[in-house]
């Protein structure tokens, strides 16, 4: 492979203006810097809408390079760019070798070139029309059609170099994380809280994760599963802080004092509160869980209304219209499916109600509550807190 090869990235929502735009670009170079730092050292610049990223190094990993690079977020597409001589010839050629096949497949192509470097001999236009017309000789079966080709040829030339390229393929796509605020994500090791996680990421939102566990009824396999499902996400969201709140005397309490079909509900409570504490200490503004409407009992309307109301924050729940089969597919691509079908057990998993309410009363739900010491409960379980840095 060339060592010379670059990177450029296409820059999603280019509707955004003003400020709105120069933060963009700001938190996309900085995140994009930081993600491939770890594949050697690049030169990571921005211009017209593009990035380039480009090997500073011999020895830099490109592949891991490129793969991270389509997982940032705020890139809306990636194209690799094969080096070459600033001549014609040379450019024709690395054309034909480059992208012979596709251009011997289409029917019809154009040539857009741009120049990074003013003082090359031909301006944009020559340029595109002398490749045009050589690349038009060696592939007589394909027409120029400079308005509706089914292959773009790009050319640039730059610095040091001339690069060929077609188009990109897409990246991540959304908004750069950091440019959408910062909430505590509820993450269990079940298949839809790293998809919502992934999904609020992918809106800008940078995470910190929740993971309650219930020793001894849960495993130290289970609790490293979810780390593991939080480092599988590191590569969309950057470094992560997890924090592990012990769930365990929560649970025995409820069930030795409420009614059996309130204690899902009850604890999910609780798992707000505890939610919303953790937002409060890191300054997070929002709390986002992988819930979907109707999925089980404690996700029907009148059940998350329920589980909301111990909080003033806003509660995020990107998954609440989607099927399971869209939320496995998200999973998949993702990479986090294999891992979270692991059968290692859950808290919520523990302790379940044979009937539980799907109609709740939330007056009812309050009540049966009331036996509880609420906030000293909390305070003992925060009190526990642990936390775990997550790194790519
Ligand atoms: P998942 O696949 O994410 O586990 P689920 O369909 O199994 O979701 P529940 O177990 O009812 O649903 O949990 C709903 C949401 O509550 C989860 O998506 C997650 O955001 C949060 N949650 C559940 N268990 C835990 C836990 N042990 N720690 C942190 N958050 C949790
Ligand atoms: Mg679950």
């Amino acid at each position: 492979m060339n060592q010379n090869e670059i990177f450029l990235l296409k820059l999603g929502e280019v509707v955004l203006k003003g400020l709105n735009r120069r933060s963009f670009e700001d938190k996309l170079l900085a995140n994009v810097r930081r993600r491939i730092r770890h594949c050697g050292s690049f030169q990571v610049t921005l211009r017209q809408s593009t990035i380039y990223v480009e090997p500073a190094q011999d020895d830099c990993d490109m592949e891991a390079a490129y793969t991270a690079c389509r997982q940032v977020f705020g890139v809306a597409a990636v194209a690799r760019a094969v080096p070459c001589e600033k001549t014609v010839e040379a450019i024709v050629a690395t054309a034909k070798a480059y992208l012979g096949e596709a251009l011997a497949a289409a029917r019809s192509f154009k040539v857009e070139s741009k120049r990074a470097d003013k003082t090359f001999f031909m301006n944009s236009i020559q340029l595109s029309q002398a490749v045009g017309g050589d690349l038009a000789e060696l592939f007589p079966n394909v027409t120029v059609d400079v308005h509706k080709p089914d292959l773009t040829v790009f050319v640039e030339i730059r610095e040091k170099y001339a690069y060929v390229h077609a188009p990109a393929v897409s990246g991540a796509g959304g908004l750069p994380v950091g440019m959408g605020g910062h909430a505590v994500s509820l993450l269990s090791g079940g298949i839809d809280s790293p998809v919502s996680s992934w999904m609020m990421a992918r809106r800008g939102v940078e995470l910190e994760m929740v993971h309650f566990v219930s020793p001894p009824y849960t495993s130290q396999q289970a609790q490293d599963k979810v780390l593991e499902l939080a480092r599988l996400l590191t590569a969309y969201c950057g470094r992560m802080l997890v924090h592990i709140v012990p769930f365990t005397e929560i649970q025995e309490e409820i069930r030795k004092n409420c009614p059996e079909e309130y204690f899902t509900l009850i604890m999910r409570r609780f798992m707000m509160r505890l939610a919303e504490a953790v937002a409060k200490k890191a300054g997070a503004k929002a709390l986002i869980t992988g819930e979907s409407l109707g999925q089980v009992a404690s996700q029907t309307m009148l059940a998350l209304g329920v589980t909301e109301d111990v909080t003033t924050l806003p509660v995020l729940r990107p998954l609440i219209g989607m099927d399971k089969v869209e939320i496995i597919r998200i999973a998949r691509e993702i990479g986090t499916f294999d891992t979270s079908i692991l059968p290692y057990e859950d808290c919520c998993t523990v302790f379940t109600p044979r009937h539980p309410a799907t109609r709740p009363n939330l007056e009812d739900v309050r009540a049966a509550e009331s036996k509880l010491d609420v906030e000293g409960l909390v305070a003992k379980a925060m009190a526990g807190e642990q936390w775990v840095r997550v790194k790519y």
